[in-house]
């Protein structure tokens, strides 16, 4: 076993086991066998959990607009604490979440701090008032004011892929709002969710405002928070699949919900691009083995140039071969995918695509790398935009790469999707790289590989990619709500 403590929650202040005593194997994607304990909550504690968030938003002045400075350096010194912890958090992104040592200074960790830093950064431009002036109705002068308040009792829904950086956006943004928050976890992911609760006491917050549920049964928990009417508001990222069942199950609350879902980004490759090999090459999907919701796993290239685009696909691949899966090797920044589940999707998928199109590298799982769930970079060609590998959310290392005849062929495909998150164009001709951007139906874009994607920038989808924003002064803003106070004077 690698040398993690032990997942536990934190309810009302007090890091804890499940009432029931049990627990659960959290299970490495290395080695396809135990890595750690977590407690396996039940019903029973996340009902203490929403007791005690409830209590704290409602009896406590957490939320008032006095606390807004006491917030902001709690959650400074909250930072300056998960910092502290770097290898820690590094060691459990590995063992429990399956990413490789180089990814620790990307996404995995380094990247999430930084989104945290961010987040404080933009914190003075939230806009706590607005001032709608003056009206007269029927002879009566109104002062007319809003006032942002936190929404209340947050349910924060996290996924395994990049768990650090996910608990990160919805934590802190709702925290420095002034809500109260249950951060519930993913299964394979616990131990992210319970350094929250470590560490919450020495940060200096208050009992109840932050609580940690985890458990090895996906659904329960997430359940009980969507329909409990003391959840305000239920920020999510995951599956589309998951994303609709929260909204239809949080109706009869009328449950307020931001949901981060899938997605299936275009990266648009233009036949007048001067850096055209780097960028078809820099089209590889391996970061984290193809687990973002923001890769661009569609690779759309010009049909002038698609057989050149092959040749140079080939050879980075071939020339990639040595450079993954290995654990500790901090040039690595691929390793498994996450579970069994996604293991046996993700070459399930493989092998639609084998039927549906020309497999031109990788397509095999490599146990000869490990005892783990380690699939191969994986390339697909001659694929047109209908088939199933082109359409579905892959989450694996798999790319497929699509020709297309102009600017409005590739936008057609691109567009051509239940998705609608993220994408990218390479050209030598900016201004025409954001007109072909400002077409596609995503919430970020990237021309030439400008980083769309940061703490201090508000992220979110359309389409079945989801709905609001998470990140910049908007990820703060989607845990308030205005009230307006008129005066007559
Ligand atoms: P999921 O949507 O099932 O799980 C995400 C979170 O939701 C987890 O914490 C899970 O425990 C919880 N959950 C599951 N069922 C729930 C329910 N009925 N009510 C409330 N919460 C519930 O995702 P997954 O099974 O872990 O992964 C499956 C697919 O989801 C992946 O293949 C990928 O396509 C997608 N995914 C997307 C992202 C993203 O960042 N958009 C992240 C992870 C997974």
């Amino acid at each position: 076993m690698a040398n993690l403590t032990p997942a536990r929650l934190f309810i009302n202040g007090e890091l804890r086991d499940a009432a029931s005593g049990k627990t659960y194997d959290v299970i490495s994607p290395w080695t396809d066998a135990p890595c750690n304990k977590a407690a396996d909550a039940g019903p029973e504690d996340v009902d203490a959990a929403i007791v005690a968030a409830r209590n704290a938003f409602d009896n406590t002045d957490w939320s008032h607009d006095s606390m807004r400075q006491k917030r902001f350096e709690i959650v400074s010194k909250y930072l300056d604490l998960f910092k502290a912890n770097f290898e820690r958090l590094a060691e459990i992104a590995i063992n429990e979440g399956g990413c490789a040592r180089g990814s620790v200074n990307r996404e995995q960790v380094a990247m999430a701090l930084q989104g945290w830093q961010d987040y404080l950064d933009v914190f003075p431009r939230v806009e706590w008032t607005k001032d709608y002036g003056v009206r007269e109705t029927w002879g009566f002068k109104n002062i007319r004011k809003a006032y942002n308040e936190p929404i209340g009792v947050v349910g924060a829904i996290t996924p395994w892929n990049a768990p650090l950086y996910v608990n990160v956006g919805k934590v802190v943004a709702a925290l420095l709002a002034g809500c109260t928050v249950i951060l519930k976890p993913a299964p394979d992911t616990p131990s992210m969710g319970t350094m929250f609760g470590e560490l919450a006491n020495e940060a200096g917050i208050p009992a109840g405002v932050m609580n940690v549920i985890c458990g090895e049964d996906p659904a329960m928990a997430g359940e009980m928070l969507v329909t409990d009417p003391r959840v305000d508001l239920i920020s999510f990222t995951g599956s589309t699949a998951v994303g609709r069942r929260i909204m239809e199950k949080g109706a009869p609350t009328l449950k307020r919900v931001f949901l981060e879902l899938g997605g299936k980004s275009a990266r648009i490759v233009l036949e007048d691009d001067p850096n055209f090999a780097r960028n078809v090459a820099m089209g590889m999907l391996v970061n984290h083995a193809g687990q973002g919701c923001a890769v661009q796993s569609r690779l759309l290239v010009h049909r002038s140039r698609y057989e050149e685009a092959k040749a140079i696909l080939k050879a980075t691949y071939d020339a990639y071969a040595d450079s993954w899966g290995e654990k500790e090797n901090p040039a690595h920044t691929m390793g498994p995918v996450v579970n069994r589940k996604q293991y046996d999707r993700v070459l399930g998928l493989i092998e639609v695509g084998k039927q549906e199109a020309t497999l031109l590298a990788g397509g095999n799982a490599r146990p000869d790398k490990g005892p783990g769930y380690l699939i191969e970079p994986t390339c697909f060609v001659d694929v047109t935009n209908d088939m199933r590998i082109a359409q579905e959310e892959i989450f694996g290392p798999v790319v497929v790469v699509i020709p297309f005849d102009d600017d409005e062929d590739a936008i057609r495909i691109a567009n051509d999707s239940a998705y609608g998150l993220s994408g990218g164009v390479c050209t030598g001709d900016v201004e025409r790289g954001v007109r072909i951007g400002r077409r596609i139906h995503t919430g970020t874009f990237s021309v030439n590989n400008g980083m769309c994607i940061a703490g201090d920038l508000p992220f979110g989808g359309c389409k079945a990619s989801g709905v609001g924003r998470e990140w910049g002064v908007e990820g703060i803003e989607e845990f308030l709500e205005p009230k307006l106070i008129a005066i007559a004077g």
